[in-house]
């Protein structure tokens, strides 16, 4: 199938962009990488009357140190771009890491940081890594520049805290500092496949050699990525190399509403799949903080 007719329009600066997307109204949206929106318009399961093209604005593309530790990457920046980044490697090592588990290297190498974040896939890496590291998303509109937490960003199935007339222009990413450890854990049937189910774990230790830091972040498993708060709590403070990673999988899971069923598997399924995931990634996070 082919898209319905569509007027494209190609400004060169983010207030153009966010401009039109105000005047056109919800005949239309942004694109960037095209990797979720073409085939969804190919397949007519969207049809827009307008497409805004990102791909001329150098100001949402690069990774950069900034002055207040945080590692700033344009929503323009291509997946591919962040593999390659020692920057990204060296201060947001998580990110590094889930950005391989992107679909392919062709995917990779078209789709940006800002559409995975925008798409908001419950089943995506970034959404989850964002969440995981209290990423802060910067936002342009009409009406001005805010900044919004990655916890108020996701707000429901493919669904994010943007209005119809706001750009996503970029992530600012805390980079940890002290003993850290992070890792991320997916099951998908096939390399490339979007995650049945997946987990993310950020673990920093204090003085004592106990967690001051601890993130679980969940994704596959619910309308949205999410974050295993209860089980964060119960962990802080504690003796990470006393925890049972298995339980710790438990905990994270067990109290999940709203886990999808469809073919690629039942709730239950998912479930215990995504308990595995945290367990994984909660043993490779806690070996990396206590061993390097
Ligand atoms: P687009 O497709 O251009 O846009 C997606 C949405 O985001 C649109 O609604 C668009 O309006 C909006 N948008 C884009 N940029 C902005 C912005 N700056 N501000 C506001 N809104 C914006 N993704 C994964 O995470 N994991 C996978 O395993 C995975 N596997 C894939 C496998 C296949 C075969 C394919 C085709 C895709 C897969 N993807 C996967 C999706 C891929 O990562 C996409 O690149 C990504 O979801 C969207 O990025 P994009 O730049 O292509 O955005």
């Amino acid at each position: 199938m082919k898209p319905a007719p569509f007027e494209y329009h190609a400004p060169s600066t983010a207030d153009e962009a966010v401009a039109l997307l105000a005047e056109l109204g919800d005949e239309a949206k942004a694109i960037a990488g095209g990797q979720s929106l073409v085939p969804m318009l190919a397949l007519r399961l969207a049809a827009l009357g307008h497409l805004v093209d990102l791909r001329r604005l150098d100001e949402l593309r690069g990774i950069r140190h900034r002055d207040d530790g945080t590692v700033w990457i344009g929503a323009g920046t291509t997946q591919a771009t962040v593999q390659r980044s020692d920057v990204v490697r060296a201060a947001v090592p998580l990110l590094s890491r889930a950005t391989p588990l992107i679909g392919h290297f062709q995917i990779r190498s078209r789709g940006t940081v800002g559409g995975s974040l925008a798409h908001a896939d419950a089943a995506a890496e970034y959404p989850a890594v964002a969440l995981t590291l209290d990423a802060e998303m910067e936002a342009l509109s009409p009406r001005g520049r805010r900044t919004i937490s990655a916890e108020r960003f996701f707000d429901g199935m493919w669904s994010t805290a943007l209005a119809e007339d706001e750009l996503l222009t970029g992530v600012n990413f805390p980079s940890w500092s002290g003993r850290h450890g992070f890792a991320i854990e997916e099951f998908a049937r096939r390399s490339g496949d979007f995650a049945i189910a997946g987990a993310t774990v950020a673990v920093g230790l204090g003085a004592d050699g106990h967690l001051d830091r601890c993130a679980v972040g969940l994704f596959g498993l619910g309308p949205t990525a999410c974050r295993a708060r209860t089980t964060e709590a119960a962990l802080l403070g504690t003796d990470p190399a006393e925890a049972d990673a298995d339980d710790v999988g438990r905990s994270a899971t067990t109290d999940l509403d709203s886990v999808p069923s469809d073919l690629h598997g039942s709730a239950d399924y998912r479930r215990r799949v995504g308990a595995a995931m945290v367990a994984r990634a909660w043993r490779r996070a806690v070996q990396e903080a206590l061993h390097g």
